[in-house]
């Protein structure tokens, strides 16, 4: 057994003639918290989405818990349960309670009774801090407490992994606190962490490692005092000279 929990190697993706990921060859140990940053259209939400198999690698490997998921004989909806993923658009149900978004997927999967599921949901919304919208219809959420609750929704199903895609690009500035902090309180207990984000302040303080991608290729990575302080190749410097 690897001792990484996902292993990614040689990782192509077309889009048609458009190659988005040229070649991407990275290993995540179970609890690191990897951060990628880049520039917009560089690959970033193509890269988690192949990572989850919710888009065909073109070419590649995707070892996930020792199997490759990438292999068309696998069963990839048993394999997705295990990995939590967050979109900038939040993606609730929204026509149904806070409650039943957190409990359908351990129910329908036959992971967990009616009961179960209902326990731990409980758990997770005291956890985001939402105990008190059980039965709120998401549209009557704001924007940060809908997205706390699509982070509690992805781990309802006890995943081994959890990825973030730009999860505060969509919300009103006095709402990404709320959301960072609780992804700030999950790395610490030790969840392993692929999170896509421009907040550079949570990249620097929480990340165990930070990825630079530009144009379908990691251009750099290491630890966030190294990429962020002394970054070694232009193509970073001058991103970062933008965002920072
Ligand atoms: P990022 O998340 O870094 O902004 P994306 O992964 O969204 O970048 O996009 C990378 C490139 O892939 C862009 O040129 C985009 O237009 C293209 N792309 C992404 N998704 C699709 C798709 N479903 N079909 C065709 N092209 C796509
Ligand atoms: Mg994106």
């Amino acid at each position: 057994m690897s001792e990484y929990l996902i292993e990614i190697k040689n990782l192509h993706k077309y889009f048609g003639k458009n190659e988005v990921l040229k070649g991407l060859d990275i290993q995540i140990k179970k609890g690191e918290v990897v951060v990628m940053i880049g520039p917009s259209g560089s690959g970033k939400s193509t890269f988690l989405r192949t990572m989850n198999l919710l888009e065909k690698p073109t070419k590649g490997e995707v070892y996930f818990e020792g199997t490759n998921i990438a292999d068309k004989s696998v069963d990839v909806f048993k394999h997705r349960e295990k990995m939590g993923m967050v979109f900038q658009q939040f993606n609730l149900f929204p026509n149904m309670t806070v409650l039943d978004n957190l409990t359908l997927a351990p129910i329908k999967t036959g992971r967990m009774t009616k009961e179960e599921a209902t326990i731990k949901a409980k758990e997770l919304l005291e956890r985001v801090d939402l105990s008190d919208k059980e039965v709120a219809y998401p549209q009557s959420l704001s924007g940060g407490q809908q997205q706390r609750v699509a982070i509690a929704r992805a781990l309802a199903m006890n995943p081994d992994v959890m990825l973030f895609d730009e999860p505060t690009s969509a919300l009103d500035p006095e709402m990404v606190g709320e959301v960072l902090s609780v992804m700030q309180e999950l790395a610490k207990e030790g969840m392993t962490m692929v999170v896509v984000t421009h907040e550079m302040g949570f990249a620097k303080n929480v990340a165990d490692r930070v990825l630079f991608m530009a144009d379908g290729v990691i251009v750099e990575q290491g630890a966030p005092i190294e990429v962020f302080d002394s970054p070694k190749e232009k193509r970073t410097q001058d991103f970062l000279a933008k965002v920072l």
